[in-house]
């Protein structure tokens, strides 16, 4: 397979926060529609990456191409557009709309400024809204207030927001801190459900969830690679146990 064949391509990726290299010389291929999950001890970077990848900070050296795109020197703004979705630790809901109108607003063509032309586009917007609300388990809670749901659904939410924009990466950093059992347990099955349609990358700390979730597992360390594959023998690497898996 050549790199041009990845979703994403991370080569030779280095940061540094005064003379610090959170990210040190890191290479990384990530398949169409796989779903990879990162974990590592705290510290190791993970979080910084995904920083770097959506835009939020610049990299010191390196490149990341998105479909062969090269991000590194574009603008946050510009690889939304191109379909890279982000979700952050921190829910970032609106909490006094519904979650109708939580998805709503977050429909790409909601933002034109020409009231006409987003009025015109009704009807699609709301079958999107529908489908996604479907998507993320909240179909039946449309009308209800963001701030009133659970913390869970509040997270799901958020990954609908993104996925009114159909990105074609989506990252989430720790999606199931704070769920409850059965909450995990939906967002496994919604997390397998999205990968079928674009690539996303999961900071994760929960070691069941990354064996249900994960097609293959990065194990960052001191902001480099430390083991890569299949979560069994990820998990059984001496090197892993003694840095991460051990504590
Ligand atoms: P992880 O998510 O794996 O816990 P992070 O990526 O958050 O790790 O952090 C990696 C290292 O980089 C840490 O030592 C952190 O303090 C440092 N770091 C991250 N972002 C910044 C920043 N904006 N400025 C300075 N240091 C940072
Ligand atoms: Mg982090």
């Amino acid at each position: 397979m050549s790199n041009t064949d990845f979703a994403l391509a991370v080569e030779d990726l280095s940061v540094s926060f005064d003379g610090f290299k959170a990210i040190d010389n890191l290479t990384l291929y990530i398949d169409r529609n796989e779903l990879r999950v990162i974990i590592g001890p705290n510290g190791a970077g993970k979080t910084t990456l995904l920083d770097l990848i959506c835009g939020k900070t610049r990299a010191s050296a390196g490149s990341i191409k998105f479909n062969n795109t090269e991000l590194t020197r574009m603008a946050e703004h510009r690889r939304v557009r191109l379909g890279i979705g982000r979700k952050f630790q921190t829910p970032s809901i609106y909490e006094n709309l519904s979650v109708f109108q939580n998805l709503e607003v977050s429909f790409p063509a909601g933002r034109s400024v020409l009231g006409a032309l987003a009025f015109k586009c009704t009807d699609k917007v709301k079958a999107r809204v529908q489908a996604v609300a479907e998507d993320i388990g909240l179909g039946d809670r449309l009308d209800i207030e963001a701030g009133l749901l659970s913390h869970g659904e509040k997270q799901w939410l958020e990954i609908g927001m993104l996925l009114m924009q159909e990105p074609e990466l989506l990252m989430l950093d720790e999606p199931i801190a704070g769920m409850s059992a059965r909450e995990r347990e939906l967002t496994a099955d919604l997390l397998k459900r999205i990968c079928r349609n674009r690539a996303v990358i999961v900071i994760e700390h929960d070691m069941d969830f990354v064996k249900r979730i994960a097609h293959k597992v990065t194990v960052m360390h001191q902001g480099k690679i430390l083991a890569e594959g299949p979560m069994e023998q990820v998990q059984a690497d001496p090197r892993v146990i003694d840095v991460y898996l051990g504590h």
